[in-house]
């Protein structure tokens, strides 16, 4: 899987949830008891996985999906075409996960529940109109 400007293959998009789904054993939930995985594609073809980490201080608490995008960047990783997550449900990403993923050039996301064909969206349908580093009059960062 390299760059996914167009929809992920059924395949893909199978092994980004499974992945996704691997990671969720690894969630730190102890107060919402809510595991979520996520998995990052990078444009070189690499999944990234990660978990949601709660905190005592709520405030603190990060969602999976932000969890892979930041270890994925720390990794010297700057495009991510899609992103997976799994729950014990299907779910769907939050507010402050889609700009983060929006920053990165997340062009599809793939939701899943613990077993199943996942779904995959397009973020430009879950994020309209987004704020991103044009507005501040800067290229975005590519790599
Ligand atoms: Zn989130």
């Amino acid at each position: 899987m390299r760059r996914l400007r167009r929809r992920p293959s059924a395949a893909e998009a199978r092994a980004l949830a499974d992945a996704a789904r691997a990671a969720r054993r690894w969630a730190y939930a102890p107060y919402s008891r809510f595991p979520v995985g996520a998995a990052v594609l990078t444009a070189s073809g690499k999944i990234i996985t990660g978990c949601n980490i709660e905190n005592a201080s709520y405030g603190l608490s990060i969602c999976a999906e932000r969890a892979a995008i930041h270890r994925a960047v720390a990794e010297g990783h700057r495009r991510l075409p899609a992103v997976g997550v799994a729950a014990r449900e299907a779910t769907m990403p939050c507010g402050a996960c889609r700009q983060v993923m929006r920053e990165f050039g997340v062009e599809h996301v793939i939701v899943a529940g613990p077993r199943g064909t996942p779904r995959v969206f397009r973020l430009a349908d879950l994020l309209g109109h987004p704020f991103g580093p044009e507005d501040l009059g800067r290229r975005k960062s590519r790599r």
